[in-house]
């Protein structure tokens, strides 16, 4: 098991998030959520994206994505490759 701890939000410096030591911008899902909450034109990345709320919740890479698409338009393949192995990984979980 990773060790994990508390660590304030780096935006609004009122929530906290649980994080690996690795991390050292952490963003709590309230922040996460504003962020993410832009229009995707794409089809195919909209479809993407369209996964339960919970696995933003439950995976903070996932919501990095997102906001990365939202704000540059554009993913690698690897980011979206990623994106989509997380995702169903969390499904499989889920079941
Ligand atoms: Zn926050």
């Amino acid at each position: 098991m990773a060790v994990t701890f508390q660590k304030k939000c780096c935006k609004c410096r009122k929530n906290y998030v649980t994080v690996t030591a690795r991390q050292n911008y952490v963003v709590c899902y309230e922040c996460q959520k504003k962020a993410m909450s832009g229009e995707i034109k794409d089809p195919e990345m909209k479809k993407m994206f369209d996964i339960p709320e919970e696995f933003y919740k439950q995976n903070t890479f996932l919501c990095d994505i997102k906001v990365k698409y939202l704000q540059y338009g554009s993913l690698t393949e690897r980011q979206i490759e990623a994106f989509k192995r997380v995702a169903k990984e969390l499904k499989a979980k889920s079941k």
